[in-house]
């Protein structure tokens, strides 16, 4: 299927579909208000999308999450099925080695495994930009087998930071410490900041897997109110205007 991208401020937004499907149900209470009883009905299946996302602008080539990763990574234990991020940037036109710059909204297993193929870089030219909070909040496999074999490549943010003239990295802190968004003219490819459609009508509404809810929650009314399209990592549809709710 023809990926649907956007030109925003004379940068292109590629989403790039690194899988989808149904969440196990040890994961079933996300939003613990959300439903009666602050669960699914029995049978119910979440069915979550995870999108990465590809901008071109001024011959760059910039990666905005790299997603699940291979049959070995440290999401596997978890996620649906094994990320298929390489196949999508192939199927519009980019090598691994053809990308300048990842930036990994925050280091979860879901946004930031792909970052490693073999025993090094997934994408051997790139730089990989992190919020310092991240770095230092990390533990375990996502320290050890992701953050790594990446670290000579990383470029460390403290906080909002203009990656490239017009996109901007936007410290946006709760869902993790270092969590960031990026921005560019009113769109926003805003990682885990908004989970479910359920918080663009009330952002106070917390989830479950958030390191701090009550910031995560702040992070999110004022993105809501700064921009006018989010591209989110777990919305069925990549784009969604903020005025949805
Ligand atoms: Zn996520």
């Amino acid at each position: 299927m023809p990926h649907e991208t956007k030109i925003v401020s004379g940068v292109e937004v590629v989403p790039l579909c690194d899988a989808v499907g149904p969440m196990g149900t040890h994961i079933r209470k996300p939003l613990p208000e959300m439903f009666p009883g602050g669960t699914f009905e029995e049978g119910e299946e979440w069915i979550l999308h995870f999108h990465c996302y590809l901008l071109r602008a001024a011959g760059r080539t910039i990666l905005v999450d790299t997603g699940i990763g291979g049959t070995g990574s440290p999401a596997a234990s978890w996620a649906p099925v094994p990320g298929r991020l390489p196949e999508e940037l192939s199927a519009v036109g980019v090598a691994p080695e053809d990308v300048d710059l990842v930036v990994l909204t925050h280091l979860h297993s879901d946004h930031a495994s792909g970052c490693v193929g073999g025993d090094g870089p997934a994408f051997p030219n790139a730089r990989y930009a992190v919020q310092r909070a991240d770095l230092d909040w990390v533990r375990g496999p996502m320290l050890d087998q992701v953050v790594a074999p990446i670290r000579d490549s990383l470029q460390i943010l403290d906080g909002t930071t203009e990656l490239l003239p017009g996109i901007t990295a936007v410290h946006t802190p709760g869902h993790t410490p270092g969590h960031q968004t990026v921005e560019v003219g009113d769109l926003a490819l805003s990682g885990d900041v908004v989970l479910h459609p359920v918080q663009l009508r009330d952002p106070s509404i917390t989830y479950v897997y958030d390191d701090d809810p009550e910031l995560a929650a702040r992070s999110r009314t004022a993105l809501l109110e700064r921009v006018a399209v989010l591209a989110t990592g777990h919305f069925p549809e990549p784009f969604t205007p903020t005025s949805a709710r």
